[in-house]
Parts: structure tokens; C-alpha cells; sequence
């Protein structure tokens, strides 16, 4: 700040005073704005509800010219602009629904010698389909008067996020066509993991942007996650409802046919809720997300077509009825909830078969191999985070991101993990085992058996078969596997966590099949990968532990 003299400190100070009316920036902030300030290319990550907007409205405000954001959402740009208007700050928007002329005169006020807007939030569709535009943006820069470009949801850029948008991959060209001098990028995202990261800052050309990350750590928000059984959702309705009565919550489910039979049964319960997703028309989503912002509506039921750039403060809770995609695409849904700083609660209702419904979305999907493999990856990184009985929730999320975390902190917060929590009643609680030689056992006898399914594995594993099961285990020599019966006593869920940590470790793989006479049944059979075909032929040796809660 030294740098930019006291005149335009007191500035900073008095506009974020008289125009937001905050006394103080939030970690971060300042560094930012004063980064923009300067003219650097700026890469700002930060969490959900950080206040990343305010990094690129108050410079806006104070320097001369037009600040261009682009915005991958109308909704978004609705919110922010409606925002600004409150806040007295000269702001327009250009999308698609702009009638031409409404268009031809937001053109001519940035066409006037001192144009009248200071903020001028775009579409990406926009940047790459109007010439128009250009032509403006040309005028505008040549007189000095192009402040900078702002691409909000940077992450939006990169294939490797999850909500890759083609038109963003065409804003290489503001780099490109805007130079001599350069007209400076600020690009802000709450996604950090440092592959987009780097790919977004790569692809819009600003390799050496100064990057300014806040912590991802939510102090606020509890995460929870219990297996999810046919009344669960049921049980956590009846929670929910004596916890946060007529409160706001959203529970994210896989398909629009789940989030009507979970508003169902919302409604049933007492419970005042709505659906949300892709299938609805664009009307009726507005409606559906006004009524809930204004409160006349408490429970969300959505697929993950609701939630970017929703800024309700007072979300008192986030439940996945399904897996979510990706670790980063839960932290994001979760993210949505207590945005206030007040606690909430975030709850998984986990079930290892969502993810062969995942599995079986992405594989048939229609993109590349790489983009594929990456789903298909981080769909087991997200099954690992829920099969995880040992690890601080928060430290696995954060530490996804590149953060590092000591789960003391999460132990000692009001607001500890299920797994923190129980650590600390009870610090014996896990313990640690070496499964390594029946993981090898396993992976040698896999090849000798043919349409495995990782439940039988788990039965043979304890030695525990109904009477079907045993009868064929018996006729096919499964029961003299040495394998089986190693995990005598063991309880089902963890012979089960056993067999799928091998899956989960890259050892085995399950290979999908569709159900004979059952459209929408899948099967899976476990077979070999190639690690597991090296462990079992003694090429390589690894070392397989599991966590036990006794
Ligand atoms: P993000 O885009 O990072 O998700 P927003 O920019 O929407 O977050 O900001 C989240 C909330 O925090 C908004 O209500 C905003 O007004 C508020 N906020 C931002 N900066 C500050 C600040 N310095 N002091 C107080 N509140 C702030």
C-alpha cells in the first residue's frame, strides 16, 4: 500500500467505507486491490463467500475507465448488477436477453468521451460472437479508457473443473487483442486446486499474474457424513427439523427424478420444499431460487445445477442425498451453507453404490478419453474421502486444495468433523490394522474366479455366505481361497471398507455391466488392474492398511 501513497490509501479506506459501508478488509482483500490497483495481472482464489467481488468492484470505482467482468451466469450477473445499483456504483450488463437497442445505447454511453459506466458485466458468449463489442472495447482501450477485463469464475475455463464452459475457453483472445499496453486480467475463482488453477491462469494468458489464495478452511461449517439407508433421510429430515425450524437448506441429489422423491417426502414430513434443476425451464428455476431466497420456500432439492454464485447468507445446511462428482464439487455444494460465519451443518448420506450410478453417467458421457479418466478419478477420490474413517474431514478438504491443516485445530472447534468428534471422546476408538497379506491373498485368487462382485469378496472374506452363496462358494472351491475366512469376526461394513479399499487403492477395478432385462441395473464384477496383477504375481509389494472403529 506504501506504494500506491497515502492519498490513494485514505481512498481505499473512505470508499469501502461510503460505498459498502465495511470498515475493514477481510483477509487478503487489501493485497488484492492493491495488486489490480497497480495494473498487475490478478489471480484471486479464495473460498465461497471470501468477498472476492469486492477485489475487483472497489478498484473499479476508483480508477479511471471501464472495468469489464465476465460472468458465466445471467443469473450472476443479475445478482451483482442489482447489487451495485443499490450501492449507487454506474454498472450495465450485456447478455443476450438486451434488446439491440438497449444494446446500441450502452454502446453509445461507453462511446462518450467520460463514459457514465464503471462496471459492464459481459457474458463469454458475448466477448466471442460481437464484433460490435470489440469494436467498442477497441474504441475504449485506444483512448485509455479499458481498465481491465475481470473473468469471474475463472475455473470455468479449464476442462479439468467441474463446470467447464466452452464459450470461457474463446478469452484467450482479450490477452491477445488487447495489448500495447496490455489491458491487465484479474481472474477470481473459489477453485483451487492447482491444476485448473494453473491451466486457467495459462490459458488466459496470464502465466505471471500475482496470485493471492485464502485460507479454504470454513471454521463454521460441521461436516458429517452416515451411511445412507432407506430411513436415513428420513431420521435427518426429523433432526433438521427440530434444529433449524423453518430454516434454509438444500439437499443436493444425483437426478431430477431423486429431488422429486426427496421433495416428496419433504412435503409429507412438513417441510416446505421445492425442486430445482436442469429439466425446469429457465421461468420456472427464477422463480423456484427467488422463492427461497426470499424465504417463502425453506428446502431446496437439486441437482448441481443450483448453486453457482447463490450468495444466501443463512443456509443452515447442505445434505448430499448422492455422491457428489468430485471432492472439490462437495466442498463447493457444501460451501454454499452457513456464508454468514454462523454454524451449520453439512451432511453426506453416503452409499458406495452411488458411485457406480456416477461411473456409469461419466462412462457413457460423451467427451474425450483424458477428460473421462479425470472424472472417473475424481469420482474415487470422493469415494476415498467418504470411506475414510480416520482422517479430519476438513483436513482431507482443504488439503485437496494444497492447504495445509492440522486436524488439532478441527478437535478443539465448536464445530468438529464426525471423525474429530469422535476422536475426541474416545482417541482409542480407531485403530490401525495391516491388511497387506490378505489384500495379497485377495488379488491372487481374483483371476481364478469369474463375475466377482466386491460383496461376495467381502462374504468369503469373513467367511460369513447365506446359504446361496455358500453353496456356490462350495461348488466352486471359493472355500479353500486363502483368503477365506481370514477376516473372521470382522463386522460386514468393514469386511466391505476392505474390499473397496482395494478399489480405491488401484488395485482392483470393477468393471460394469448392464443387468440382463434391467434397463436401468447395473453389475459390477471386480477384476485385476494392472498394480493389482503386480501385487499378486509378487513383482511388486505394497503395503494395504485399514482403519477400524471398534
Ligand atoms: P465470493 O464472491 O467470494 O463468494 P462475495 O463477494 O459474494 O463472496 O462476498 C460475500 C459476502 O461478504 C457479501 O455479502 C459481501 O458483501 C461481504 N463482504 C465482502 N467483503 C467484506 C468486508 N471487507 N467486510 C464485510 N463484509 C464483506
Amino acid at each position: 500500500l506504501a506504494v500506491l501513497g497515502v492519498d490513494l490509501r485514505n481512498k481505499l479506506y473512505a470508499t469501502l467505507k461510503s460505498m459498502f459501508g465495511f470498515n475493514q478488509f477481510r483477509h487478503r482483500q487489501k493485497m488484492a486491490i492493491t495488486s489490480i490497483l497497480k495494473g498487475h495481472d490478478t489471480f484471486v482464489l479464495m473460498p465461497t463467500g471470501a468477498g472476492k467481488s469486492l477485489c475487483y468492484q472497489l478498484p473499479a470505482i476508483l480508477s479511471d475507465g471501464v472495468t469489464i467482468v465476465v460472468s458465466p451466469l445471467k443469473s450472476l450477473i443479475e445478482d451483482q448488477t442489482s447489487k451495485m445499483r443499490e450501492l449507487g456504483i454506474p454498472c450495465e450488463q450485456l447478455t443476450s436477453e438486451l434488446s439491440t437497442d438497449d444494446q446500441e445505447s450502452i454502446y453509445t454511453r461507453l462511446g462518450a468521451l467520460k463514459p457514465d459506466i464503471k462496471l459492464l458485466y459481459v457474458t463469454p458468449e458475448k466477448i466471442s460472437a460481437s464484433g460490435r463489442l470489440n469494436s467498442v472495447f477497441f474504441d475504449l482501450h485506444k483512448r485509455g479508457l479499458l481498465a481491465r477485463f475481470v473473468i469471474d469464475e475463472a475455473h470455468c475455463v479449464s476442462q479439468w473443473g467441474h463446470d467447464f464452459r466452452p464459450d470461457y475457453t474463446k478469452l484467450h483472445t482479450l490477452r491477445e487483442r488487447y495489448t500495447n499496453p496490455k489491458v491487465p486480467i484479474v481472474a477470481l475463482t473459489a477453485t483451487a486446486t492447482p491444476k485448473i488453477v494453473t491451466d486457467a491462469r495459462n490459458h488466459l494468458g496470464m502465466k505471471d499474474s500475482k496470485l493471492f489464495i485464502s485460507s479454504f478452511v470454513r471454521d463454521n461449517l460441521k461436516y458429517d457424513l452416515i451411511p445412507k439407508a432407506s430411513k436415513s433421510l428420513i431420521n435427518v429430515v426429523e433432526k433438521m427439523k427440530q434444529l433449524y425450524p423453518g430454516k434454509s437448506g438444500i439437499i443436493y441429489c444425483l437426478s431430477r427424478k431423486e429431488c422429486e422423491t426427496v421433495q416428496m417426502m419433504l412435503i409429507k414430513s412438513g417441510v416446505s420444499a421445492e425442486v430445482y434443476h436442469a429439466g425446469l425451464n429457465d421461468t420456472t428455476r427464477v422463480t423456484v431460487q427467488r422463492r427461497w431466497l426470499a424465504n417463502r420456500v425453506d428446502v431446496i432439492c437439486a441437482t448441481i445445477a443450483f448453486g453457482m454464485g447463490i450468495d444466501k447468507p443463512d443456509v443452515r445446511f447442505v445434505i448430499h442425498y448422492s455422491l457428489p462428482k468430485s471432492i472439490e464439487g462437495y466442498y463447493q455444494e457444501t460451501g454454499r451453507a452457513g456464508r454468514d460465519g454462523l454454524p451449520s451443518y453439512c451432511l453426506m448420506l453416503y452409499s458406495y453404490h452411488d458411485h457406480i450410478r456416477l461411473r456409469r453417467m461419466i462412462e457413457e458421457g460423451n467427451t474425450t478419453t483424458g477428460v473421462r479418466m479425470m472424472h472417473l478419478q475424481n469420482v474415487l477420490q470422493i469415494v476415498a474421502y467418504c470411506e475414510n474413517v480416520s482422517v479430519c474431514r476438513r483436513k482431507m478438504l482443504v488439503e485437496h486444495f494444497g492447504e495445509v491443516y492440522d486436524e488439532q485445530t478441527c478437535r478443539t472447534s465448536k464445530t468438529p468433523c464426525d471423525i474429530c468428534d469422535r476422536k475426541r471422546k474416545n482417541p482409542e476408538a480407531i485403530r490401525l490394522f495391516d491388511v497387506s497379506d490378505e489384500a495379497k491373498m485377495l488379488m491372487q485368487s481374483l483371476p481364478r474366479m469369474q463375475k466377482t462382485t466386491l460383496k461376495y469378496l467381502s462374504e468369503l472374506y469373513r467367511g460369513n455366505l447365506c446359504k446361496k452363496s455358500s453353496e456356490q462358494a462350495m461348488r466352486l472351491g471359493h472355500t479353500s481361497l486363502p483368503f477365506f475366512k481370514r477376516g473372521q469376526g470382522m463386522t460386514e461394513q468393514d469386511a466391505l471398507r476392505f474390499v473397496r479399499k482395494l478399489v480405491v487403492e488401484g488395485y482392483v477395478y470393477e468393471r460394469l455391466y448392464s443387468a440382463p432385462n434391467q434397463a436401468a441395473a447395473v453389475l459390477a464384477y471386480a477384476e485385476l488392474t494392472e498394480s493389482g496383477r503386480a501385487i499378486a504375481s509378487g513383482a511388486k509389494t505394497a503395503k494395504v492398511y485399514l482403519h477400524i472403529v471398534t
